[in-house]
């Protein structure tokens, strides 16, 4: 076990001083075992990568390794998942007056979806700028860029904000969340979907894990830490479930688990690889009703209630 690097002792989920080097060699698509670590807070059992990138180190990896190309394969899946949390997470009945958010939104399906339920309006923030114009040119609302520029222009509240893996990626966890409360209308909700650290399989499959992915996720949520930071940002816990993550992950898992780690380049797979996900992520559609890899948290601000 490796000394904590003092600089990052400090646990980035809630405060805490009690930060110890626990996973040494998780596995990830982006690094070779062993360059970066995982430290567990003992205060909030969150944990967070180290060393932490800096932001010029996490720049490049999103440019050069980070792709969403795989998610593409499992589209009718990101489709299938947007649905059930539309479910939950919009009222019954008629939403003809709600408006809906999805931070990171990607390539917009769970926009597509908010649409077909006839919401008000649904709107996008998604950083990254390749997806951001696929889903423009497809006539969806998708602001590219930040949550704080988002929110400086366009400042009208929303009745359901959405943020599908996207905490675990943010550098400045504060800001978001805050911005976000700001984001949510009186009476209405935020939507976190993230990794979930106290995941079964984690324990089962231990440093092959296939939700790591370090160092482009900074931060590994259990639902201890989950519910500190929102507390600590003037959200109030409403709902908490916990279900089985993208086949993706879960191929990639099993894969890992066997020492076959495929490279970053190995998302954009050929043909074959293609067919071959494909199949994979239609067998293990199940395991959304059997696993625990994802933690989904929704939260009301405090103050708006
Ligand atoms: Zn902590």
């Amino acid at each position: 076990m490796s000394a904590t690097n003092p600089a990052t002792a400090k646990c980035a989920l809630c405060g805490a001083s009690d930060v110890v080097d626990e996973i040494a060699r998780p596995a990830s698509t982006y690094a070779a075992r062993g360059t970066y670590r995982i430290g567990t807070c003992a205060a909030c059992g969150g944990g967070q990568t180290l060393p932490r990138p800096d932001e010029s180190e996490l720049e490049a990896f999103y440019a050069r390794d980070y792709k969403y190309d795989a998610h593409v394969l499992i589209a009718g899946e990101k489709r299938w998942r947007a649905r059930r949390i539309l479910e939950e997470a919009l009222p019954p009945g008629n939403v003809s007056s709600l408006r809906v958010l999805d931070l990171g939104c990607m390539y917009g399906y769970l926009l597509e979806e908010a649409r077909a339920r006839g919401v008000k309006e649904a709107v996008g923030v998604e950083l990254s700028p390749a997806p951001a114009k696929d889903a423009q040119a497809r006539g969806l609302d998708v602001f590219c860029g930040t949550i704080e520029a988002f929110a400086v222009n366009r400042p009208e509240p929303f009745d359901l904000v959405v943020a599908q893996h996207v905490l675990e990626h943010v550098s400045d966890l504060g800001s978001f969340l805050d911005t976000a409360n700001k984001l949510v209308a009186p009476g209405g909700q935020l939507c976190i979907c993230v990794p979930n650290f106290d995941a079964r399989a984690r324990r089962l499959f231990k440093e092959a894990w296939g939700w790591y992915q370090v160092p482009v996720h900074l931060h590994h949520f259990g639902m201890g830490a989950m519910s500190r930071l929102l507390g600590a940002h003037g959200f109030e816990v409403s709902k908490q479930i916990r279900r089985g993550g993208d086949s993706l992950f879960v191929l990639l898992t099993l894969l890992q688990s066997i020492g076959r780690a495929p490279s970053s380049e190995a998302l954009a797979p050929g043909f074959v690889g293609k067919a071959i996900v494909r199949t994979a992520s239609a067998m293990l559609r199940p395991y959304y009703f059997l696993g625990d890899d994802e933690l989904v948290v929704m939260a009301r601000p405090s103050h708006k209630a």
